[in-house]
């Protein structure tokens, strides 16, 4: 791995005055891993690294350890969508729809995700176990990603937020020179001086990759975000891109296309390769492996 890349990768947490939740992540590594495994185009990059950034934030803020969530945007551009998912742990993984797609750059030099994305909707699946799921649905707002996060936690959760996520990409190599992001969101009975301080020190802020720019210390961003107010840091945890998947999964998934879709595979006659929508492992299948699931299929039909 590129010797740039070298710290580990970092989630802290506060309250402030218990007026205020915030939440700061560097992410250059999982970034990066996500880059590296899809092989993004830079605006992808930027695209896939900001739901990932936000997504591990959203992931920390579930109760429940099981819990999970799901952030998925839509959208007409040239990249498709993004989807991550992210759970309690620090654990994140995601794509995008086309790794490949292009848009010229915004006019300030920056990457023009808002372009490739388009216009769409932004869903939040919550996965919280047994006792139910929980959907939100928003329009985007600007398909930048963060600013659609915003609009989604104030008309979805009706919670007060301010979102900030940035990956830069390196323009020689396409790789993942800083990336990370920040959640601000107020609690009820937020005072007016909290609110003015915040928006104040938001104002001041910048740049999240020129913020991480010195040691890529994600408290240092907090300590930014909350200057002037008493704040204490409650978790401060490694986060990675991570996929769960094996192959006893997707021989599941193969024997769920049903009788029918396998034993037309099979007349095929010659082996599958599968890949993980997440993490692009590629996964072969004989037809011997094929005539085996075939027969799982049969006997799980026989058991009924
Ligand atoms: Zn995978």
């Amino acid at each position: 791995m590129d010797n740039k890349i070298s710290s580990v990768d970092r989630l802290v947490r506060a309250t402030a005055e218990g007026q205020v939740m915030a939440f700061a992540v560097s992410s250059k590594n999982l970034v990066e891993k996500a880059r590296a495994s899809h092989n993004t185009s830079p605006v992808a990059t930027a695209a896939l690294g900001r739901l990932l950034s936000g997504g591990v934030m959203m992931g920390n803020m579930l109760k429940n350890d099981t819990d999970k969530i799901t952030i998925q945007i839509t959208g007409d551009g040239p990249l498709g969508g993004v989807l991550v998912t992210a759970d309690t742990k620090g654990t994140v993984k995601g794509y995008v729809n086309n790794p490949n797609a292009q848009v010229l750059d915004r006019a300030d030099g920056h990457l023009n995700v808002g372009a490739a994305i388009g216009a769409g909707t932004l869903s939040v699946m919550k996965d919280l176990g047994l006792k139910d799921a929980y959907n939100g649905h928003v329009p985007l707002y600007s398909g930048e990603i963060a600013e659609d996060l915003t609009h989604y936690f104030l008309e979805s959760e009706q919670t007060p937020s301010s979102v900030g996520l940035g990956v830069l990409v390196n323009s020689k190599d396409g790789t993942v020179l800083r990336a990370g992001g920040f959640i601000l969101q107020l609690l009820p009975g937020a005072t007016d001086k909290t609110i003015d301080i915040i928006e104040n020190n938001l104002k001041e802020f910048g740049y999240v990759t020129e913020r991480l720019s010195e040691n890529d210390d994600p408290s240092g961003i907090l300590e930014l975000l909350l200057k002037g107010l008493n704040y204490e840091i409650t978790k401060d945890i490694p986060v990675s891109f991570y996929c769960d998947c094996d192959r006893d999964r997707v021989r599941r998934a193969i024997a769920l296309l049903g009788d029918v879709e396998v034993a037309s595979m099979i007349k095929e006659n010659k082996p599958v390769e599968l890949k993980c929508q997440f993490c692009n492992t590629a996964y072969k299948f004989s037809v011997e492996d094929l005539i085996e699931i075939r027969k799982s299929i049969e006997n799980k039909a026989l058991m009924k």
